[in-house]
């Protein structure tokens, strides 16, 4: 029997379909462990929604065991997302909970978790920019997949094609598409509509941005007007007023001559820029299409998009607020994500147990939000002692 004790919880809020491990993160967990000191557990059903059964699981190596065993037998709990309310509960003092749990979001759980004495570790507070870390993005391998399904989600709302038709019934011109934010999802969202033969326009306020959505054969869209968003660790910043007026403005010239528009900006710690407001839509060709990817309960970068809702304006364009693309292609999803979470969670393991050293370890400083009974992120630290301050859409 081994001595650490890896649990994967079923996400069951109802709505996730993702699994934190998938049956090949189980195999790579205990070669992690050499086969001696990692045991596997795994809820029982926790990756049906992602079509991995209970046998492949078993067949990987793991012991399957119902839910109440995760949290009496674990000692590391892995979840795609934070823990139910009704599961706190269960948790106890020395467990380690792994997700993407958005600290920020909801700093009061994470205070709450300090309490219990639970070890809350979140992929969302990765630093991605070192090399090492880059297996364990989390963020971005589900950028990713939800920039692939938002061409999807707009191609399924398109009643045209999206490439050059040539038939015995006339010919069919390919949709113009434009991307407004070329970040890990926007370039996924680029490629895709790309290889669905659209084409393809994309924008973002990063100089750096040009040459990557040139490099995928898309049209970079120039502004005039003299912004250069780039902010620090390769994010955006926040515009001022003026930069977002000025940009609106320009940009809803372009908007109303692209048949699909997909929004995928952010700033993190900030909620969404509004890029594209009521006015430019309303400028828009009837049978046109907007996927929101930023929509959340904050604004998105369209106004009035709220996740999960659908809205056909008076002058017939579909507006799609996205709620949680990469659960509606949660094998890609999970497969990606348990590499991240695997190589996470191997990361933090010595000779068979979690070890945390937040004092060296520039990984464990960024993931780990409480240890010890404390509440250790400083960002999540922050909020607690000025709860009112807190804007974010956004964990990181
Ligand atoms: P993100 O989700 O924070 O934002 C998405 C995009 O929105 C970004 O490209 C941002 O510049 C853009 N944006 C923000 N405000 C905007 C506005 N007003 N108008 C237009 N666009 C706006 O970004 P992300 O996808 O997480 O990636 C951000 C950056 O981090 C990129 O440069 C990416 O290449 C980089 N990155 C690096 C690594 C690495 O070094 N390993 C890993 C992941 C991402």
């Amino acid at each position: 029997m081994g001595s650490l004790r890896v649990a994967v919880l079923k996400d069951a809020d109802g709505t996730e379909r993702r699994v934190a491990l998938d049956p090949d993160g189980v195999t790579r967990l205990l070669k992690a462990g050499d086969g001696s000191n990692i045991e596997v557990l795994v809820e029982s059903g926790a990756g049906s929604a992602a079509w991995f059964s209970d046998e492949s699981y078993s067949a990987a190596g793991a012991r399957l065991v119902d839910r109440a065993s995760v949290f009496t037998e674990a000692d590391v709990i892995l979840s795609v997302r934070r823990p139910l309310a009704g599961d706190i509960d269960r948790l106890r003092s020395g467990q380690a909970f792994v997700g993407l749990l958005g600290p920020l979001t909801d700093p009061e759980m994470m205070s709450e978790l300090a309490t219990r004495g639970v070890t809350a570790i979140s992929l969302d507070g990765l630093p991605r920019t070192l090399t090492r870390a880059q297996g364990m993005d989390a963020l971005s391998s589900q950028a990713n997949v939800a920039g692939y399904r938002a061409v999807l989600v707009a191609a399924a709302h398109f009643d045209r094609f999206f490439p050059l038709l040539i038939t015995a019934a006339g010919t069919a011109k390919p949709a113009n598409v434009l991307v407004l934010g070329a970040g890990v999802a926007g370039l996924q969202a680029i490629g895709t509509a790309r290889r669905l033969g659209a084409l393809v326009s994309g924008y973002d306020v990063r100089p750096a941005a040009r040459d990557e959505v040139k490099s995928l054969g898309a049209k970079f869209i120039e502004l005039t007007a003299a912004i250069s968003g780039a902010g620090e660790g390769g994010y955006a910043r926040e515009l001022t007023p003026e930069e977002r007026a000025a940009q609106q403005a320009e940009l809803a010239e372009h908007i109303a001559r692209h048949d699909v528009v997909i929004t995928t900006a952010q700033v993190p710690g900030r909620k969404p820029p509004l890029l594209i407001t009521a006015d430019t839509v309303a400028r828009m060709k009837p049978g046109s299409v907007i996927v929101d990817m930023a929509a959340s309960v904050l604004g998105g970068n369209v106004e009035g998009s709220a996740p999960d809702l659908t809205n056909v304006t008076a002058n017939g364009v579909t507006v799609v607020g996205a709620g949680n693309l990469a659960s509606e292609m949660a094998t890609s999803a999970s497969q990606a994500y348990s590499r991240n979470i695997g190589a996470l969670v191997a990361h933090l393991i010595t000779d068979g147990q979690l070890s945390i050293d937040l004092a060296g370890d520039e990984i464990a400083q960024g993931v780990v939000i409480t240890h010890d009974g404390q509440v250790v992120h400083p960002g999540t630290e922050a909020l607690l002692k000025t709860p009112a301050a807190t804007e974010s859409g956004d964990s990181r």
